[in-house]
């Protein structure tokens, strides 16, 4: 059996990681392909840029696939045990305690001690890259549409060369083809306007006030009626001049071609500014003048670690594979849930690896019945129990601006979420992905072998 992912991603590496791991015995062997578009790693983890928040069951869900890579992660990134909310006038809207460890997850105690993890999304993916063994992916292979023939599936490339597998993972993020391959354009994916606009700064380059106002609360997000703007520490130590940073996000509004058009942070410096530079931040409260998210904005802009990430939206999946069972679709590719992108992507890589060997290793089916099995399998634990398909999709505010009462309800709304018990967050951050797997096995008649780990 052959299987090719497109897409060197986080979620395609950890795809490949995960089936490597469990189709290990398989026999006959299967044979792995993990493609990438760009020519070289640094490219793809260039990027892939900015800084993301990694919940338990991210890291859990990574630890599954390569302890060592989870490992690598924590010990880069900086726990966040609560994120304080903020408006732009600078009153304190709350504070949200972050996990679940009241209720750890039986199975992996320590893995689920709460928080989230704030890092940079290079180290998740150079933490899975490490992982791979020399020329396990191949680079500067852009795939240019896949269509299912017969028995097989047949993969057309940039450069004119074409291939088939048996099974193709699209693991080829939003603007996937493999998406459009498989349901049309009517799930193509539309490029808006607005950018995701962010980067890290060094700890120590901010005012003795900024930094200061980290240690009460590190992780704030900050909204005014035309945006939001939001800082982290991302990594573990906040005081080591040259290594301890901080990772800023926003956006940017740049019309209908912006796009297309490289963006240097000397375009987008004006409008942040005039954006964000008079909010009122915790540092500035009872000053005259607010002065630190002009600071910050800054020192970002002028950070060599600045990024500007196009923005794709499209409509919510019916299901994320072929009936067959041949193609399927993981990560941003299936689902544009950009705040758990890196859990549900790794989780996806989990479950289909684990179904595979259920029904390929354990139980030997032809290659066929093992496919589409999977694939309903995978369809029912992560699309039908809606562990991803409606988590919604990211829409950038900065194209509209609140009136009075739409940033008084916002208010409210957010004062209202942080007042919530913190065991609400048990779904998801205690998730626990083998117990579903094996208990949609089970409910399918299947179970003579139970997965095992
Ligand atoms: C602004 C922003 C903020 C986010 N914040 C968070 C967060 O806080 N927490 C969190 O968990 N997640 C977050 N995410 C999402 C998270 O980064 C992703 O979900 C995760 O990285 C998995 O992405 P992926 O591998 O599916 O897709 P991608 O990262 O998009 O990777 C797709 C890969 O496929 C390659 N590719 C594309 N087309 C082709 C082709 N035709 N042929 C070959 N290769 C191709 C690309 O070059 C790329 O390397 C955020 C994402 C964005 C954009």
């Amino acid at each position: 059996m052959k299987v090719v992912i497109v897409g060197g991603g986080i979620g395609g590496v950890a795809t490949y990681l995960a089936l490597r791991k469990h189709l290990a015995d398989a026999s006959p062997s299967v044979e792995l392909v993990l493609l990438e578009a760009h020519p070289t790693i640094s490219a793809t983890t260039a990027a892939i840029s900015g800084g993301i928040g990694l919940p338990s069951n991210g890291l859990r869900a990574i630890a599954q696939i390569a302890p060592d890579a989870a490992t690598y992660i924590r010990e880069r990134g900086f726990l966040a045990e609560s994120t304080t909310f903020r408006n732009s006038k600078g009153a304190l809207l709350g504070r949200q305690r972050l996990g679940g460890a009241k209720h750890p997850c039986k199975r992996r105690p320590h893995w689920h001690s709460g928080g989230v993890l704030m890092v940079s999304r290079a180290v998740v993916h150079d933490a899975l890259v490490r992982e791979l063994r020399p020329r396990e992916m191949t680079l500067g292979k852009r795939v240019r549409s896949v269509k299912e023939v017969g028995e097989s599936v047949e993969i057309t490339f940039e450069d004119g060369e074409v291939e088939h597998a048996d099974l193709v993972i699209g693991a080829d993020g939003p603007c996937s083809v493999v998406r459009e391959g498989i349901l049309g354009d009517r799930y193509a994916a539309k490029v808006v306007s607005s950018r995701s606009v962010g980067g890290f700064v060094l700890i120590s380059s901010l005012s003795d006030g900024f930094r200061a106002s980290l240690q009460r609360d590190p992780v704030t997000t900050t909204f005014g009626a035309n945006g939001f703007f939001g800082y982290s520490p991302c990594s573990p130590d906040l005081t080591h001049p040259k290594s301890s940073t901080l990772m800023w996000w926003s956006s940017y509004e740049g019309g209908e071609t912006s796009q297309s058009e490289p963006l240097l942070p000397e375009t987008i410096l004006p409008q942040l500014l005039e954006r964000h530079a008079s909010w009122r931040s915790v540092v500035d409260a009872d000053a005259e003048t607010a002065t630190a998210f002009r600071e910050l904005i800054t020192a970002g802009c002028s950070s060599p670690d600045f990024y500007t990430l196009p923005t794709c939206v499209f409509p919510c999946l019916p299901r994320c594979n072929t009936p067959s069972g041949r193609v399927v679709l993981i990560g941003n590719a299936a689902h544009p849930d950009y705040g758990l992108g890196v859990a549900s992507a790794a989780e996806d890589a989990i479950t289909l690896a684990l179904l595979l060997k259920h029904y390929r290793v354990s139980h030997r089916f032809a290659v066929r019945e093992a496919l589409r099995r999977t694939a309903a399998g995978f369809d029912a634990v992560r699309m039908k129990s809606r562990r991803v398909g409606r988590l919604g999709m990211y829409r950038p505010q900065v194209g509209h601006v609140h009136g009075w009462w739409q940033e008084k309800v916002r208010d409210w709304t957010i004062w209202l979420m942080t007042k919530l018990p913190e065991s609400l967050s048990d779904p998801q951050a205690g998730y626990d992905l083998e117990t579903a797997i094996a208990r949609y096995i089970t409910k399918s008649g299947c179970d003579k072998e139970l997965i095992s780990r």
